[in-house]
């Protein structure tokens, strides 16, 4: 997988998001502050944009990629979700490295990297109802296929409903929490489903 891959999978994160903001939203009214769709649109509609502008000078490898959309994200997206996906795809462009393409192990391998970056920003771990619930879940499974990582995904996001929130301004609620699916799971579910697509 080359940087175009890497591009093609991020822009369609964005048309995703775009597409799926009123959901994302929803479940963030539900236990936020009803933001997380216009958030995610906020920053993956910067993300494309700084992919496009990009500087020819920089070297055009995945890592560089995923590191500008990670940055991206952070200064653009004021809630929680900017700092932790930024962190996320940081982490992992990080863990990359500067190879003009990766193979299916070394992209699970630095995944795995990110997700726990996201774990130790937010001071979070499996089970506290966040995106982890979701993202934990799809990087274990690629080990299997992206097709079985995006399906995990959705599982994990699915899987929050019944959990109470001890994370994020979810956790606010306490019990109240029960019975709605996460919205950061929800766009960590979306995030591996295009990974999925452009994959395929
Ligand atoms: P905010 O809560 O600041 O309005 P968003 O609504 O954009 O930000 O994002 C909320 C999502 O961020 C939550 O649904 C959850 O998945 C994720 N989140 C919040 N806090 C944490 C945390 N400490 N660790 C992991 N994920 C978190
Ligand atoms: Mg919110
Ligand atoms: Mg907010």
């Amino acid at each position: 997988m080359d940087a175009e891959f890497f591009r093609r999978w991020l822009t369609a994160t964005a048309r995703a998001v775009e597409r799926e903001a009123g959901r994302l939203t929803e479940l963030d009214s539900a236990i936020g502050d009803a933001d997380h769709g216009a958030n995610l649109r906020r920053g993956f509609q910067a993300v494309t944009e700084a992919l496009a502008a990009r500087d020819p000078q920089e070297p055009d490898t995945p890592g560089a990629v995923l590191t500008l959309a990670g940055r991206t994200l952070v200064s653009k997206v004021g809630g929680a979700s900017g700092p932790l996906y930024g962190t996320l795809l940081r982490r992992t462009g990080k863990a990359l490295g500067d190879a003009p393409e990766v193979s299916d192990a070394e992209l699970r391998a630095a995944l795995e990297e990110g997700v726990r970056a996201v774990g130790v920003l937010g001071k979070s771990e499996a089970g506290d109802k966040t995106m982890l619930d979701a993202l934990f879940p799809a990087v274990a499974a690629l080990a299997e296929s992206y097709p079985a990582a995006g399906d995990a995904a959705a599982r994990g996001a699915e899987a929050t409903i019944p959990l109470r929130a001890r994370r994020g301004r979810a956790s606010y609620l306490g019990e109240r929490s029960v019975g709605h699916e996460d919205p950061g799971a929800a766009s960590s579910a979306l995030l591996f489903a295009t990974l999925a697509e452009v994959a395929g």
